[in-house]
């Protein structure tokens, strides 16, 4: 009929305008390494912040003594704490609590959010056991993972540039999170010092290196997206501060704020961020994280509604919601393997209010969600490689010799519970690499890496030592 070929024909162009063969992918993780350089040139110098940590020594596994942890990066936020053994000990104990963060807090005011964190932090200290011992006299100390873009003023201090992923709270832009945070705490009378403020790509970095030590990058796809590595110190222009000893920084990319003429971008991704909370930032975001895809294939699905009546004569309210659609349940339809795709119909009929689909319109939206997955992956992929190859370690040592071993440790629920996004994203990088390349490059799960790595850089920056 021609209700289905004008589907047909808007499932065609999205195919087309998502396309990203192969060499397109090369010119993105070209633009990826050519921002990098930018960003570390000079303050400003690209859309990429490359912000440096102070963070100039990673975990050796020395690390000893009772530390907590804190993260705080899109939907919820843990609490951790460590009793770390010291000289190869590892990680003697450990124990987390998990805490959703009302939706009101996310657009409400600075210190209710603060004050929300302090309390169920307090709360856990005062749950805890004979089993883990802090020393007579000593303060508590903890590292603040923060997954948001701060600048930095030290290890354990910076002011926030920007909130992203769905938080818009007044009053905290420009404030310093781990002075907000204290005075929190002091609210609720918990004795704690901040000792280090980190990114989750920071914390998963320092977590992964603690437990392999061939880890120089860590990647983040959850809510948001983001990338960390080694880089050398002499090799960052825009530090005017001493060169540290190891000679090394790690830099947090924010490559959530990367964007490139190269990027396969179509009018769904335009409608997505002009109506988003944060207009012309975060378009590399917005293409892979896990925030946006399910509603990216939510606004395909809504145009096949209005322009090709796919789901009957009148569009479904709810297809109208706004992030109604989210990634995980994207997810479920695209991973469905029963032969009617009964996971898809339930999906469809559960969230979107659209019931009794054909097994042929089933298949055209798993098929829209595979185009916007596989498009994600892909750009990740590129990314990835762009790193790969700022840090020289994308090619095969020209001598024949055997190439030095490379790991990235990775973290975040898409890349976790996505299983076909992560294949395609393995899959797309190792042809990049070639088969020369591609077996000495690792890509590491460390779940919630971010968070031990956060209570390591506190025990490495503890006012004790
Ligand atoms: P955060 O990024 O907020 O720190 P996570 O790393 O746990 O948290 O990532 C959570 C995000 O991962 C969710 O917002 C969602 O987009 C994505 N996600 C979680 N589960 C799935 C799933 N089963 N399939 C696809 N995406 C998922
Ligand atoms: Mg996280």
């Amino acid at each position: 009929s021609g209700r289905w070929a004008r589907a047909m024909a808007i499932l065609k162009d999205l195919e087309e305008k998502c396309a990203t063969p192969i060499g397109k992918l090369r010119q993105v993780a070209d633009a990826m390494t050519v921002e990098m350089l930018a960003g570390l040139a000079s303050e400003g110098g690209s859309k990429l912040k490359m912000l440096i940590s102070y963070v100039d020594n990673l975990p050796t596994g020395d690390e000893t003594g009772l530390f907590y942890a804190l993260d705080l990066g899109g939907t919820n936020f843990r609490v951790l704490r460590v009793q770390l053994g010291g000289k190869g000990g590892y990680v003697v104990r450990q124990e987390f609590e998990e805490v959703s963060i009302p939706p009101n807090l996310m657009v409400g005011s600075s210190s209710e959010l603060f004050d929300f964190i302090a309390a169920a932090l307090a709360k856990f200290v005062a749950s805890e056991g004979e089993e883990f011992h802090l020393p007579v006299g000593r303060q508590r100390e903890l590292g603040f993972t923060f997954s948001f873009p701060v600048k930095q003023t030290s290890i354990s201090s910076g002011t926030l540039i920007k909130w992203t992923k769905g938080f818009a709270i007044n009053g905290t832009v420009g404030e310093d999170v781990v002075a907000e945070l204290t005075k929190a705490m002091e609210r609720q009378g918990l004795d704690m010092r901040v000792t280090a403020l980190v990114n989750d790509t920071i914390g998963t970095l320092a977590g992964g290196r603690y437990y392999d030590n061939d880890v120089v990058a860590a990647v983040i796809l959850g809510t948001g997206t983001n990338a960390a590595y080694v880089e050398h110190a002499q090799a960052i222009p825009k530090w005017h501060g001493l060169l540290p000893k190891s000679g090394k920084m790690v830099i947090n990319m924010e490559w959530g704020n990367f964007r490139s003429s190269h990027l396969p971008i179509t009018e769904y991704d335009q409608a997505l961020d002009v109506e988003s909370l944060n207009p012309g930032e975060q378009i590399f975001e917005k293409l892979i994280s896990g925030m946006y895809l399910g509603e990216i294939v939510r606004r395909v699905l809504l145009r096949m509604a209005e322009e090709a009546a796919l789901f009957g004569d009148s569009v479904p309210p709810n297809l109208e919601v706004q992030f109604i659609l989210r990634t995980p349940d994207m997810s479920a339809m695209h991973h469905d393997t029963s032969s009617d795709l009964r996971v898809v119909g339930t999906k469809l009929k559960d969230i979107l209010g659209i019931s009794n689909t054909s097994l042929k319109t089933r298949k055209l939206v798993v098929k829209v969600c595979d185009i916007i997955a596989s498009r994600g992956a892909r750009l990740a992929a590129a990314g990835i490689l762009g790193v790969l190859k700022k840090q020289d370690r994308d090619n095969a040592a020209r001598d024949g010799s055997d190439m030095q071993r490379t790991v990235i440790a990775m973290d975040g629920g898409l890349y976790e519970h996505y299983t076909r996004f992560r294949n395609c994203l393995e899959t797309t990088l190792r042809e990049m690499l070639g088969e020369e390349a591609a077996p000495s490059i690792v890509i590491k799960l460390a779940s919630d890496g971010s968070g031990i790595g956060a209570a390591l850089l506190a025990a490495s920056h503890s006012q004790y030592l």
